[in-house]
């Protein structure tokens, strides 16, 4: 089975690090990304399974750049996971109600991040292989 490939942006080095190291360990081929212009680069060259989105980039809000996403016919329908240090309940329901798939408050642990990358693969595959009609 060929492994799901996974976009990690995140600006900062050591939590890039992190995701990245736990998303690999867990199977995944995994492209990572700084920022909203490296994530392009790395969308043009290929489309992952999923992203990783944090929040606060530096130079582009995470929100804004998850709208641009969703604006492309080639990105709208990737699962994205939102991870963001702004921890209030107010910022969870402003994120989810901006498009994201999920949301993670950092710090999370490893077994958190690979269930929600996990079963949002999952639900995806299970809808795509669905019977129509
Ligand atoms: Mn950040």
């Amino acid at each position: 089975m060929i492994p799901s490939r996974v976009l990690v942006v995140e600006d900062n080095a050591l939590n890039r690090r992190l995701a990245v190291d736990v998303l690999r360990a867990a199977g995944y081929e995994v492209a990572e990304a700084e920022g909203a212009p490296e994530a392009r680069v790395s969308l043009a060259r290929g489309l992952p399974a999923l992203i990783v989105l944090d929040i606060t980039l530096r130079g582009t809000d995470g929100v804004a750049f998850l709208r641009q996403l969703r604006a492309d016919r080639r990105t709208r329908d990737i699962p994205i996971v939102a991870t963001t240090a702004l921890a209030m309940k107010r910022d969870r329901e402003r994120i989810l109600q901006a498009g994201f798939d999920a949301y993670l408050a950092k710090p999370f642990s490893p077994r958190i991040l690979r269930q929600v990358v996990g079963e949002l693969l999952q639900r995806r595959g299970t809808a795509t292989e669905a019977p129509r009609g």
